[in-house]
C-alpha cells in the first residue's frame, strides 16, 4: 500500500479556498467502469507501473473535463492510493459532496477488487478518521444509492428499490457494498504452536474428584472427611490439613468435587456408611 500525493498523477492542489471536509459520515465508493476487454487494456493490470499509468491517464481525463478533483481518493488495482481532492471537497456525487467523500475504484468494467485493493480500501477508511474527513463511524454505500448510476458494478450488490435519497435524486437506488468492502475482516486468532517436547501431566489418566464429606447422622458435627469417591476415605486432622487440599486443587494436583468442596457444605454421608469406611460416626 503506498499513498501518492497529487503531484504523482498530476492532479493540481486545490486552492485554498476549496472547502474542506469535516467528519462526513458518509463514503461512496465508484469504479472507472470503462469497458476495456483485450488483455492489456486500461484499469486491468496490478502491474504497479500500469497502474501509476492508469492513474495519470484517470487524472487527465478529470483535469481535462473540468473536474480535477472528482474524487477524493483514487485506488489502484495494485492497492495503491491516489490523492485527488484528499481532504478537500470533491465532485463525485451531485447535490450530496458536502455530505461525502468518494474513491474510485480503478477497474475495469466488470473487475472485481483485488486482495490488495481490499487491504488498502480499509487503511484509507482509517486514514480518512485520522484526517478528519471522515467520522469515526462513517458508513460505506455504492454510488447508485445516492444518484441514478449503474455505478460502481461488480464492486456492489444489485441496485434495488428506489428511495428518497439525500441528493434529492429520484433515481437513486437502495443496495450495499460486497462484504469485503463493509465487513471489518477478522484476523482467526494465531494457532498454538505445537510443544516438541510436552511436559508430562501429574494427573492420571483416570481421575476422581475428591469431596468432602459430612456425617449425615449430626450435622453439628464438625468433622469432615476427604473421599475419593471409591475406597479411601480420610478424616482432615484441621483447617490446615483442608487448605493443603485446596492448595493442591489450584495447582492442578488433584481435583475437588465443585459441589462439595467446602467445609459447610459437604456431602452429607450415612452414619452407617461411614462405618463401612472406618469412620466412627
Ligand atoms: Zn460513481
Amino acid at each position: 500500500m503506498v499513498l501518492h500525493a497529487r503531484s504523482v498523477i498530476g492532479t493540481p492542489t486545490p486552492p485554498a479556498s476549496r472547502p474542506k471536509l469535516r467528519q462526513v459520515r458518509v463514503l461512496l465508493a465508484h469504479e472507472v467502469g470503462v469497458a476495456t476487454n483485450e488483455e492489456r487494456g486500461r484499469y486491468r493490470s496490478a502491474d504497479p507501473k500500469r497502474v501509476l499509468d492508469d492513474a495519470r491517464a484517470a487524472a487527465a481525463y478529470g483535469v481535462a473535463a473540468g473536474k480535477p478533483w472528482e474524487y477524493s481518493w483514487m485506488l489502484g488495482r495494485d492497492g495503491s492510493v491516489f490523492t485527488q481532492a484528499g481532504e478537500y471537497r470533491a465532485s463525485h456525487c451531485l447535490n450530496f459532496n458536502d455530505e461525502s467523500a468518494g474513491v474510485i475504484f480503478l477497474n475495469a468494467l466488470g473487475l472485481a477488487p483485488t486482495e490488495a485493493q481490499i487491504e488498502a480500501w480499509w487503511f484509507l477508511r482509517g486514514h480518512a478518521v485520522d484526517l478528519g474527513v471522515l467520522a469515526a463511524d462513517h458508513e460505506v454505500w455504492p454510488h447508485y444509492r445516492y444518484r441514478a448510476t449503474s455505478c460502481p458494478g461488480v464492486l456492489a450488490t444489485t441496485p434495488g428499490a428506489r428511495w428518497n435519497a439525500p441528493s434529492g435524486d429520484p433515481g437513486a437506488r437502495l443496495g450495499h457494498l460486497i462484504d469485503a468492502l463493509t465487513v471489518p475482516a477478522v484476523l482467526p486468532p494465531p494457532l498454538p504452536a505445537p510443544d516438541p517436547d510436552p511436559i508430562p501431566s501429574p494427573l492420571p489418566e483416570v481421575f476422581r474428584m475428591l469431596i468432602i464429606v459430612g456425617n449425615d447422622a449430626n450435622h453439628s458435627d464438625p468433622r469432615r472427611w476427604v473421599w475419593d469417591g471409591g475406597s479411601v476415605m480420610r478424616l482432615l486432622t484441621s483447617e490446615a490439613d483442608y487448605n493443603r487440599l485446596l492448595e493442591r486443587d489450584r495447582v492442578g494436583l488433584v481435583k475437588l468435587h465443585p459441589a462439595f468442596s467446602t467445609l459447610a457444605s459437604p456431602f452429607w454421608m450415612a452414619a452407617s456408611e461411614l462405618r463401612e469406611y472406618g469412620q466412627a460416626a
